[in-house]
């Protein structure tokens, strides 16, 4: 019989697959001459729904290791997206108890799929200063002080860079058969790309690491300015993000971000959150870059896409939310009217 013991041993080995009808070719390439290969690696696959499922489990298992983490203890984070889907989901496996803080502005149902996977999530007014005793950042440390409270801070934690280099950064060179030439990721924390680009640079020092990042993002030199696309792009400089790693930085704009997550899911089947947009549009673009310069008959690039785009129907694929930030989207509803005329 073929079955996994736990739905924890189903994390990581993602498959990739090769991204086609959205990446533009020059006018003048045949259609079946070679070009750069686009492979996506898809994380939603993980069994939590996205890449955060792989820092987790490993987070969770070195807090075991190092006592940190007692039989019955309780795991406390603020986080309200896939990191703590992939605590609660790990930790409801162990038996220990999760309990998330976030602010007041993140969706009902963001907190209802924490509290599915049994997880108890506090919630914080955004409208008081950080150091209000109710703020997000005091009742999370309050929590973590506790008797038995554990914190990852997975902004912080080495386990999570860790477990790209040593989980995620093997598979796309075992994948590839070591013949990736360049790997594209967005940056939030950084772990994804510090561990899986360090790992590949080791076995091959000529592999290019590309960031992906929201225009305004400290990471291509922004000040922090706001954008839309979510789990990517920072303010600060994290303690996980490795500053020697990515040999450049490609900026996206929100509007070049959703554009191309919604064709994604149009045009490849890949129904993916807008950070897998982001970064898809960079690999796409150095693809288009790397035919134009007659340098890209033998690259293989990998691009990896975080999560699923089931968590942003009510934004990046609707068409009114998109609308309301001045993004032209094709729309999608007809009436009966349009469809019988
Ligand atoms: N995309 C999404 C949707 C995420 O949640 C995250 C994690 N914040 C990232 C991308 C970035 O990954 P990393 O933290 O490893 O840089």
């Amino acid at each position: 019989m073929d079955y996994a013991n736990s739905l924890l041993d189903l994390i990581g080995n993602t498959p990739l697959v090769k991204l086609d009808r959205t990446l533009d070719r020059p006018a003048a390439t045949p259609a079946d001459s070679q070009g750069p290969l686009v492979l996506a690696k898809v994380e939603y696959l993980n069994p939590g729904g996205s890449v955060k499922d792989r820092i987790a489990r490993r987070m969770i298992d070195a807090a075991e290791a190092s006592g940190a983490l007692q039989p019955g203890g309780t795991i406390v984070e603020p986080t309200s997206g896939n990191t703590g889907v992939g605590l609660a989901l790990v930790a409801q496996q162990r038996g220990y108890k999760c309990v998330f803080v976030c602010p007041d502005k993140v969706s009902e149902d963001k907190r209802n799929v924490l509290k599915a996977y049994g997880a108890e999530v506090v919630v914080c007014p955004t409208a008081v200063a950080p150091e209000h005793p109710d703020s997000y950042y005091n009742v999370s440390d309050r929590l973590a002080s506790q008797p038995g409270a554990w914190k990852p801070d997975q902004y912080s934690n080495p386990n999570n860079p860790r477990s790209h280099y040593e989980d995620t950064g093997p598979e796309i060179w075992r994948q590839t058969d070591g013949k990736i030439t360049h790997f594209v990721c967005g940056m939030g924390t950084g772990g994804t790309i510090s561990g899986v680009g360090k790992y590949l640079k080791e076995q091959n020092p000529a592999i290019q690491v590309i960031g992906a990042d929201p225009a305004g993002s400290v990471y291509s030199g922004g000040t922090g300015r706001p954008y839309l696309v979510e789990g990517v792009g920072e303010d600060f400089w994290p303690d996980t993000y490795d500053r020697t790693v990515a040999d450049r930085v490609i900026e996206v704009s929100d509007a070049d971000s959703f554009s191309f997550t919604r064709r994604l899911a149009r045009e490849e089947g890949l129904l993916v959150g807008g950070s897998s947009g982001m970064a898809a549009f960079a690999a796409a673009k150095l693809a288009a870059e790397l035919a134009a310069d007659g340098t890209g008959a033998d690259a293989v690039i990998v691009v990896l896409l975080p999560d699923s785009g089931r968590g942003y129907l009510t934004k990046v694929f609707n068409d009114d939310w998109l609308a309301q930030y001045g993004f032209l989207a094709a729309k999608d509803d007809q009436t009966v009217g349009e469809v019988l005329r």
